[in-house]
C-alpha cells in the first residue's frame, strides 16, 4: 500500500467517540518503550505523527490514526505504566477487552514484541487473549537493527516459545523502524487483512 495521506484522527476514553465511518482498523499494542510510536511514523513516512497525540502515564486512551481512507489504526497505548493507579488500568483494561471483543471494524492485531528480550507476560497474555478471540495476528520483531544476523536467524523460534506463532491466525515479522526492513511485508499483511 501507498500511503499518501495520514493524519490523527481522536483519542478516544470511550466507544461512542470511535469512528462511525464503519472504515476497518488495525490494533496496535505492546509493552510501552517496545518501539510502537516508531513503527507508526516509519510505515506512514511521517517524524513525529504518533508521539505528539500521547500523554505517557496520564489519560489512557485508544488513539485513532486514519490512512489514506483505507483504515485506522488504533494505538493501544503500551502496557506497563508504573504511573497509572490500579484503578486507572483496571477501568482501560475493560475498554481495550470491550473494543477488542465487539469492535466489528476490527481486522487484525498488530502485536510489538522486542527483539532483544523474551516475550513479557504481559505480551503472551495479550497474544493469546487475541488468539481465543480469532483475531488475526501480526507478531512484529522491533529493534532487529541492534541484533546480529545470526540472532535474527534464530529471532522466530526463539519467540515461538513463548508465543504459538504456528497457529494459522498469526504472521511473524521481524522489523526495524530505523532501516525500514520488511516494510513492504508489513503493508501485503496490512492488505490482506482489511480486504
Ligand atoms: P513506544 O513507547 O512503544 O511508542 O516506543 P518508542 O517508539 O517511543 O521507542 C522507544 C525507544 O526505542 C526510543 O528511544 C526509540 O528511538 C527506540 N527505537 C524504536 N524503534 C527502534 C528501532 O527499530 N531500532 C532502534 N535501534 N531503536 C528503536
Amino acid at each position: 500500500m501507498k500511503v499518501n495521506n495520514s493524519k490523527f484522527v481522536i483519542s478516544a476514553v470511550s466507544d461512542k467517540q470511535y469512528p462511525q465511518d464503519d472504515l476497518p482498523e488495525i490494533a496496535l499494542s505492546g509493552r510501552s518503550n517496545v518501539g510502537k510510536s516508531s513503527l507508526i511514523n516509519a510505515v506512514l513516512n511521517r517524524r513525529n505523527l504518533a508521539r505528539t497525540s500521547q500523554q505517557p502515564g496520564k489519560t489512557q486512551t485508544l488513539n485513532f490514526y486514519l490512512v489514506n481512507t483505507d483504515l485506522y489504526f488504533v494505538d493501544v497505548p503500551g502496557y506497563g505504566y508504573a504511573k497509572v493507579s490500579k484503578e486507572q488500568r483496571q477501568k482501560f483494561g475493560e475498554m481495550i477487552q470491550d473494543y477488542l471483543e465487539t469492535r466489528a471494524d476490527l481486522k487484525g492485531l498488530v502485536l510489538l514484541v522486542d527483539a532483544r528480550h523474551d516475550p513479557t507476560v504481559d505480551d503472551i497474555n495479550m497474544f493469546n487473549y487475541a488468539l481465543c478471540l480469532n483475531i488475526p495476528i501480526l507478531v512484529v520483531a522491533t529493534k532487529i537493527d541492534k541484533l546480529k544476523k545470526s540472532a535474527i536467524g534464530q529471532l522466530e523460534s526463539k519467540i515461538g516459545l513463548s508465543l504459538d506463532l504456528t497457529q494459522s491466525q498469526v504472521t511473524f515479522l521481524p522489523f526495524s523502524s530505523e532501516t525500514k526492513i520488511n516494510i513492504d511485508k508489513f503493508w501485503k499483511w496490512i492488505e490482506n487483512s482489511i480486504k
